[in-house]
């Protein structure tokens, strides 16, 4: 019987791929850039299994091609470029990396938070650019972030790891989340608010809900008027969770003080979108994760999915358990 095939979109940190070669004939795309969709369809077309990343979409003429594809294993915890639906009609499973990246994302948060507040970006490019003519009363003034109002949107793994730093900041914390978390309530003294209040009422807010149909612009026009001037908002969810246009004319017109955002709506940011042109922005190229213990850990989970598929077991992390007893019945 031959092996199976695995196509992995991207060179993998800490090369775990011998233990996929232990079993399967293993292919990985050998560009920094992701590989074209026509070229994801033709490799698709032969593989049992897919290693993806979260700038590859997988559609429906991805999976239509991967007649014997059994999984499709995403390196990251964010899956919204996969059409988890289609994969599940057509009984492939899906898995992601969630856990492991958990507290450097929030690390980055928290930097992007500091960064925005105390505009150290600003103040790094004034440095080195003569803009730093003396000491004066009145010179970069940003805002507290001890003792502040943070209000995280999306209490999950992520946005707790941000409530817990925000504890050694002394920082109050609201949240909102479609679940109440009762526990984080008791533990972090993380107060539940309407998505209204906590914007009325943050210094900070801090975005962590995954992207999808009820959350793609959730913060737009409206929502950034309900925020206080002196707000900064972070976002290191997805791009799309904001209304990009609408943030970069409420940061223009300083109707909220700043921004720190890991990601952009389009990805990369192109160099002249307008939003690259304002002080009061820290952008960041998508790097929530990108710490080399972590990208390696998340590269070996999305290996053991492939691996616990090509098994015949249900992984561990899989997000469409249904499509596995349809393998199963099929
Ligand atoms: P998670 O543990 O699943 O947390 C997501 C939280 O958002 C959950 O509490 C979830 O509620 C909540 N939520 C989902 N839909 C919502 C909605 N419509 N309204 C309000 N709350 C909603 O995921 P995580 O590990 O914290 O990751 C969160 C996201 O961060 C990922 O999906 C990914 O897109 C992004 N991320 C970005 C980077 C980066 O490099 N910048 C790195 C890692 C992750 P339930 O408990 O009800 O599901």
């Amino acid at each position: 019987m031959s092996k199976p095939s695995i196509f992995v979109t991207r060179a993998l940190p800490g090369d775990p791929t011998p233990r996929l070669r232990e079993v399967a004939d293993v292919e990985i795309w050998p560009g920094d850039e992701p590989p074209p969709h026509g070229e994801l369809v033709r490799r698709a077309a032969d593989a049992d299994a897919l290693l993806t990343m979260l700038t590859d979409p997988i559609d429906d003429a991805v999976l239509d091609a991967g007649k014997r594809l059994r999984i499709v294993a995403q390196m990251a915890v964010g899956y919204d470029n996969v059409d988890v639906a289609a994969a599940t009609e057509r009984g492939i499973l899906v898995t992601n990396t969630p856990g492991v990246l958990t507290e450097t994302t929030a690390d980055l948060a928290f930097a992007l938070l500091l960064a925005a507040a105390r505009r150290i970006v600003e103040g790094d490019r004034l440095t080195r650019t003569g803009g730093w003519k003396s000491w004066h009363p009145s010179f970069l003034l940003g805002q507290d972030v001890h003792g502040a109002t943070l209000g995280i949107v999306g209490l999950g793994q992520i946005g707790l790891a941000v409530a817990r730093r925000a504890r050694g900041f002394d920082m109050r914390i609201l949240y909102h989340d479609r679940t109440r978390h009762p526990q984080a309530e008791a533990e972090l003294g993380a107060e539940y608010v309407s998505l209204d209040r906590l914007l009325g009422e943050s210094d900070f807010v801090s975005l962590h809900v995954p992207l999808a149909s009820q959350t793609r612009h959730l913060i737009g026009q409206r929502e950034l008027s309900l925020m206080k001037p002196s707000a900064v908002l972070v976002n290191a969810a997805r791009g799309a969770v904001v209304d990009q246009q609408a943030l970069c004319a409420a940061l223009k017109e300083r109707r909220i003080a700043a921004a720190g955002l890991d990601v952009a709506e389009i990805e990369p940011i192109p160099v002249d979108d307008p939003l690259l042109t304002l002080d009061n922005v820290v952008v960041t190229p998508h790097i929530g994760s990108a710490s080399v213990a972590t990208r390696a850990r998340m590269a070996e989970m999305a290996v053991e999915s492939v691996l616990q598929a090509l098994r015949g077991e249900l992984p561990s992390n899989c997000v469409n358990a249904e499509a596995f007893s349809r393998r199963k019945q099929a």
